[in-house]
């Protein structure tokens, strides 16, 4: 094949030999080495939460903790390493909420505005080396490739680590035998989220006695993990329960939430839950998503930059038809979805299934327009069952 350029032609063999050689040469300079992102161009706590601010509802402190550990993540990848410097360590954080309060789409939409390479992966995938599974390095090798396997680009990476709570100890195996499944991932985990040099697989997979490692240092990366916890407030409740005896029970009881009880977590309601404490303790920042009340859930419907209504606006649009809702229709669609209890996720299957047939029809009709009123949605909705 023949690409023409302005004054001649070059066929696809030589651009292919072209690239390789500049990436070769780019890649072989030291000079050109991608450096960390400069510390002054690096966004304030307050710019990043106000870019998250733009795509998630609520989650005040969430985002807050997130924006403080990014931007401290910079700082620390500027820090000099003299001998007598204070030496700044990172902070992994733990975020705990509900299923559909936003964990991943928090984490997905600071990954947006990320100057370092950022992955997300599934705990849930990982098991202890030899099982059925995947190694925990396996993480690393994610990040590698996000990194194009520059080494030293994935050593300043963010990792998000979603669903911890699935790999914590069984409770009603109080570990008479070893529980392989979940206590062997954490302590595998454990080496890379304290900082030490790993050996990876760089294209993933398992470690093979007969493979080329790549060797990682995870002291600078920062680890970030979420997870629903179910059923974690009953620890708490039990907790709290027991250290309101005395004088002052009474009035602490008043003052206790008893909806929103994941706001007094405690790292030791992590461990009765059963993550080991030296997990924890390598994740120091704790912080909670609330669960969303019908205000945040009516917002999330049609606030956010990409918000689930503004989609369906716009995949009419395609068809040259203007869709609109009607108030009093998504006020039925947020109280369906406060009884399904699926936190944000519910909306989406109830918007889809409110609006399939008209999806199917429209784009044949001759309307140009099409409004949702509680009638039709209350219709449609009769005989779905979520
Ligand atoms: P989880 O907490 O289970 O990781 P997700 O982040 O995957 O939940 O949320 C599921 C979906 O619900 C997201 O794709 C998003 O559209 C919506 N959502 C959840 N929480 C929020 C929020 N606070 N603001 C805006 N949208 C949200």
């Amino acid at each position: 094949m023949l690409i023409r350029g302005l004054h001649g032609m070059i066929c696809d063999e030589c651009a292919r030999q072209a690239y390789l050689i500049t990436k070769e040469a780019i890649n072989g300079d030291p000079e050109t080495d991608r450096k960390a992102p400069d510390f002054k161009s690096v966004p304030k706590p307050q710019e990043i939460k106000s870019f998250l601010d733009q795509y998630v509802i609520g989650q005040e402190q969430a985002k807050i903790c997130l924006s403080v550990a990014v931007y401290n993540h910079y700082k620390r990848l500027n820090q000099d390493y003299d001998d007598d410097a204070v030496e700044i360590e990172k902070s992994n954080i733990i975020m705990v909420g509900a299923t559909g309060t936003g964990k991943t789409l928090l984490a997905r939409t600071i990954a947006r505005m990320l100057q370092v390479p950022f992955t997300i992966v599934d705990a849930t995938v990982f098991t202890e080396a030899g099982y059925v599974g995947e190694d925990v390095e396996s993480i690393l090798s994610r990040l590698l490739q996000v990194a194009d396997y520059d080494v030293r680009q994935a050593q300043r990476g963010i990792v998000f680590i979603d669903e911890i709570d699935k790999i914590s100890r069984k409770q009603d195996n109080p570990s008479l035998t070893k529980d392989v499944g979940a206590e062997g991932v954490q302590q595998s985990l454990l080496k890379l989220l304290e900082g030490s040099i790993v050996n990876v697989p760089p294209k993933g997979g398992r470690k093979h006695p007969d493979q080329d490692y790549v060797q990682v240092d995870t002291r600078q990366i920062l680890f970030i993990c979420g997870g629903a916890f179910d059923g974690i407030e009953r620890k708490i409740a039990q907790r709290m329960n027991t250290q309101v005896i005395g004088f002052d029970s009474v009035r602490n009881k008043k003052k206790i939430d008893k909806n929103n009880l994941l706001r007094y977590i405690q790292p030791q309601d992590l461990k009765s839950y059963g993550l080991i404490p030296e997990m924890i303790g390598r994740l120091p920042v704790l912080c909670t998503l609330d669960s969303l009340d019908r205000e945040t859930l009516k917002k999330i419907l049609f606030e956010p930059k990409n918000s689930i209504v503004r989609q369906y606006v716009k995949l009419l649009e395609m068809d040259g038809i203007k869709l609109s809702f009607d108030n009093d229709a998504l006020e039925l669609i947020v109280d369906k979805a406060l009884e399904c209890k699926l936190g944000a996720r519910g909306l989406r299957t109830i918007i889809e299934s409110i609006m399939m047939p008209a999806m199917y029809s429209l784009p044949s009709s001759s309307k140009r327009t099409f409004k949702v009123t509680a009638k039709f949605a209350s219709e449609r909705l009769k005989n779905v069952t979520l």
